[in-house]
């Protein structure tokens, strides 16, 4: 068989807060997705499957060639130790593809309990150098999820001191501390972030109290709108995905179990369609260093509900840029508005306010979105609505009228422009 004369792409994968977003993931193209257990793992508030639920997930990822990987990524106590191997078999039996772990106990007893399954380490274990890469692939695991605080060189000298699958955060929420080490939510909220459940205090606003004046608050400040001390902008690394590849990752993945639908989707879409350009452009002889993602890939980046972008560690350590001084988040310009449920006719199920008038996206497989009026409708007892709410089911007349939509495609209202 002759050799593919260009790197292969990694794979894309994809966050699965809800068996919903797992549809929507692979219905836009993931190659795999991960989800949590309602047991030992992080994200505590994502919507976590129980056993029955991971049956049917691996069942409907796996019709559709699409790889499962479970959170197994606490830290656990002793007490949790006695129904890990009980819950390891039961995901082994459900046919999951991979275990993500952080905790050196439980991956041991992972080995033990479930050694043909594979181990995939966590970001939580923090991995920023070779020798660390070189230490957990002795350990057994097949796969390291890299710290997020690395550059491309970083990654690219990893790659040479291991075998084992790389695999990068490129898009989503950054965490100020390295990944979750950090008791700023448990102190202010209760909220745990090493569970997973943290409440974000690092992007509040904060005045300054000295002890003997309580209630009086000096404010601190970069100019009169205040100061979000540690307000990091989100990861986004679309236009460094040719050098990603070059640098040899086999795997990149979107962050974010506890975002919305609509978020997911438009996320995976965008990879997947910046994944596929790039082969394109690889198997027509271009050359990989050479390969720049078009305009229009950025135009919908921005669509995508953010807080800014930030190419983090990419190239170099992040600077005041990469910070949101002036504000806690930014105004999004799009929402999704609905998913398609029906085709003939045109069924959506809405999930925000949708009016007559509207100017609509569809979210196809193509790049550009199709752009259409909201000309009509149509309840499900035939009486046509001028105005619904989220969550009905309504048949969709558009101007121009949608060609040949597709099952679990999302469609997304424009409600400004944000800048
Ligand atoms: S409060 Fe901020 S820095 Fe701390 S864990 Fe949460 S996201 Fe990370």
């Amino acid at each position: 068989m002759s050799q593919q004369p260009y790197p292969s792409l990694p794979e894309l994968l994809a966050p699965a807060g809800t068996f919903e977003k797992l549809v929507t993931a692979i219905h836009y193209g993931a190659d795999a997705v991960y989800l949590g257990g309602t047991r030992f793992s992080l994200r505590a508030r994502a919507g976590n499957f129980d056993q029955a639920g991971i049956i049917r997930a691996v069942d409907y990822a796996h019709g559709r060639g699409v790889k499962v990987y479970v959170t197994v990524n606490i830290f656990a106590h002793n007490r949790d130790l006695e129904t890990l191997p009980a819950y390891l078999r039961e995901l082994e039996a459900a046919g999951v593809d991979g275990l993500i772990i952080a905790d050196p106990g439980v991956l041991s007893i992972a080995r033990q309990e479930v050694p043909s399954l594979s181990l995939h380490l966590s970001t939580q274990a923090n991995v920023t150098n070779g020798a660390s890469a070189a230490f957990w692939a002795e350990q057994g695991v097949s796969r390291l999820n890299l710290a997020r605080e690395l550059g491309r060189r970083e990654i690219a000298e990893i790659r040479e001191c291991t075998g084992v699958e790389l695999e990068v955060f490129v898009h989503g929420a950054l965490c100020i501390s390295y990944s979750g080490r950090c008791m700023l939510s448990n102190y202010m909220t209760g909220r745990d972030a090493n569970k997973g459940d943290c409440a974000h205090p690092c992007r509040y606003s904060y005045r300054l109290v000295e002890e003997k004046r309580p209630g009086q608050y000096f404010p601190v400040e970069e100019d009169e709108r205040g100061t979000y001390i540690f307000n990091s902008t989100d990861l986004c690394l679309l236009p460094r995905l040719p050098q990603l590849i070059a640098a040899g990752v086999d795997s990149i993945k979107i962050e974010g179990r506890m975002k919305s639908m609509g978020y997911v989707g438009s996320a995976v879409r965008l990879y997947r369609a910046a994944l596929d350009w790039i082969e394109q452009q690889l198997s027509s002889g271009a050359d990989l260093e050479e390969v720049e993602l078009p305009q229009v890939f950025r135009k919908e980046m921005k669509k995508i509900g953010t807080r800014g972008h930030s190419q983090n560690f990419f190239d170099a350590p992040p600077s005041s840029e990469d910070m949101l001084y002036d504000t806690m988040r930014q105004a999004q310009g799009y929402a999704p508005v609905g998913i398609v449920r029906a085709t003939e006719p045109l069924i959506i199920e809405t999930r925000n306010v949708l009016e007559l008038g509207d100017r609509i996206e569809y979210l196809g497989a193509e790049i550009e979105p199709l752009q259409m009026e909201v000309t009509g409708m149509i309840h499900p007892d035939g009486s046509k609505a001028q105005r619904v709410n989220p969550g009905n089911r309504v048949e969709l007349v558009t101007e121009p009228p949608l060609g040949a939509p597709q099952l679990d495609a999302i469609v997304r209202i424009y409600r400004g422009d944000p800048e």
